[in-house]
């Protein structure tokens, strides 16, 4: 499930540019997370059919004194982390003492590690890559990740064993006549539709619990485990996999997707693991709902801004938890909520929970939203309910001309769930200005009573 790949190398090797060009397949899925990581960089890629996490993990000069330093922190729990290294050196300078510094830290790891030759384009790249083998890394694989060769045979190497499993779940899938649960998938069978959307009804509800450090992901996890009945705990979980939790409440099953780690030994819980930003981008993926807890106490950070990004750009349903709510005089509440609206008011769809984990205030009322927002993201609506709802959107409001001629819609359906899918026909769609997208969401939003999930509108051309 969502396999990792780090880049690693000294600067100026082409790490940001084969990043980049990784990346851009898929709508670039970035987050930057200033100051937690330095300038390290995640984004979500694709070969095939297999999605898989690139970091970027900057930062490493691979300066002899440097090194250690540099190496021990976030960048090298990156590359703990990581199902392959894609160490980069530069084809066209050579061996310096940067490379052997790193070479030299990544032979003592256990890891798959991959030496890449970049920039082996307009140069003898046999030549150029012969001096490498002294890096002790075995084989030298040379790209040129400006233009891209090189590159994706190199990536099908790396992830070899993941993508071979992708394709063998696809044939085994199709082979079983049985289709996966496909979240994201986009379908217009309406049978299909409605298969999935009793699937989603029949499931628990995988709630991925995220945040920053210290927000109180640990207690606020206990307090719900303490206070719900659990059907399963302890299962073991690893560094960089979260621990998945079966619970029920009031007849709702539900997954919590534990980032922070608590397990329980006995009548002691204790939080076993330290924040991995490449485990909450595995939560935040495979959750239908997301909780995103905030601090009250030390504001909304940029590190906050990052993970709601993710969020947004995975399509999740979101619920945001405020917490340590407590102790606090009204002033410092006025200005917190305000502080809230001005840097989150571009999230309209997500309720906003104020709470103290620690006393339990409101924490009840959370599962409230989780619910509405699940049952926002998987529920179907009717072709004629959609198309309906869109007609009444443009009788108030026309779409524009183009090109002296008037943009049609002429019909709309249901194409997917979480985040639900709106497909809308006609004539001209495609070019719609983007004005004319968001009052068509919001109205669609207002209509349907949406709330939780965000909604994504795709245009077909004709009928
Ligand atoms: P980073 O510091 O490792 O992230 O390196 P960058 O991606 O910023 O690249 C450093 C420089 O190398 C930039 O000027 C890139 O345009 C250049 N570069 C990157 N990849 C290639 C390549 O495949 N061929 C050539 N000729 N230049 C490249
Ligand atoms: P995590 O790193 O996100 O799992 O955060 P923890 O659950 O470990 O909490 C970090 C610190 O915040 C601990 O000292 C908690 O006791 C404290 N904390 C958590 N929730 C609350 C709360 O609701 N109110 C107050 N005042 N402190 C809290």
């Amino acid at each position: 499930m969502l396999p990792v790949i780090a880049l690693v190398g000294r600067p100026n090797v082409g790490k940001s540019t084969l990043f980049n060009r990784l990346t851009r397949t898929r709508d670039a899925l970035v987050a930057d997370f200033p100051g937690l990581t330095r300038d390290r960089k995640y984004g979500q890629a694709k070969i095939e059919e297999l999605e898989y996490l690139v970091i970027d993990t900057g930062g490493i000069h691979g300066d002899e004194e440097g090194i250690d330093a540099e190496m021990a922190n976030q960048s090298l729990q990156a590359i703990d982390e990581a199902d392959a290294i894609l160490f980069l050196v530069d084809a066209r300078t050579g061996v310096n003492a940067s490379d052997q510094a790193i070479a030299q830290h990544l032979r003592m790891q256990n890891k798959q590690v991959f030496l890449v030759a970049n920039k082996t384009d307009g140069i003898d790249a046999d030549s150029a890559i012969a001096d490498f083998y002294s890096l002790a890394l075995g084989e030298v694989h040379p790209i040129a990740a400006a233009q891209g060769r090189g590159v994706n045979v190199l990536i099908e190497l790396a992830l070899k064993p993941f993508v071979e499993e992708s394709a063998a779940n696809a044939l085994a899938l199709a082979e079983s006549g049985e289709a996966e649960l496909a979240i994201d998938e986009f379908t217009e069978d309406e049978d299909e539709l409605a298969r999935l959307e009793q699937q989603f009804a029949d499931l628990p509800i995988k709630l991925g619990i995220v945040g920053r450090p210290n927000v109180g992901k640990s207690t606020l996890t206990n307090r719900i485990l303490g206070e719900e009945r659990v059907v399963v705990y302890d299962m073991p979980g690893t560094t960089r996999d979260s621990i998945y939790i079966p619970m029920q409440r009031e007849d709702q099953d539900y997954v919590l997707i534990d980032t922070a780690g608590v397990r329980r030994r006995g009548k002691v819980t204790e939080a076993v693991e330290k924040f991995s930003v490449i485990k909450t981008l595995k939560a935040i993926e495979d959750a239908n709902v997301v909780l995103l807890v905030l601090d009250a106490k030390s504001g909304i950070s940029d590190q906050d801004l990052s993970l709601l990004g993710f969020i947004l750009n995975a399509g999740r349903a979101l619920v945001i938890a405020v917490n340590k709510w407590d102790g606090l005089d009204q002033d410092t509440k006025d200005t917190i909520k305000s502080e809230l609206d001005r840097r989150l008011g571009f999230i309209d769809f997500a309720r906003v929970h104020f709470i103290s984990a620690l006393h339990g205030t409101g924490v009840g009322h959370l599962y409230e939203s989780v619910q509405e927002a699940y049952k926002s993201a998987t529920t179907r609506t009717s072709t004629s309910m959609l198309t309906r709802i869109m007609q009444m959107a443009q009788e108030d409001h026309q779409p524009p001309l183009v090109q002296g001629r008037r943009v049609k819609l002429r019909y709309a359906h249901a194409g997917g769930y979480n985040p639900p899918r709106i497909v809308i026909h006609g004539n001209q769609v495609l070019s719609l200005p983007d004005s004319y997208k968001r009052y068509l969401m919001n109205y669609f939003r207002r209509s349907l009573k949406t709330m939780g999930t965000p909604i994504r509108i795709e245009f077909k051309e004709g009928t």
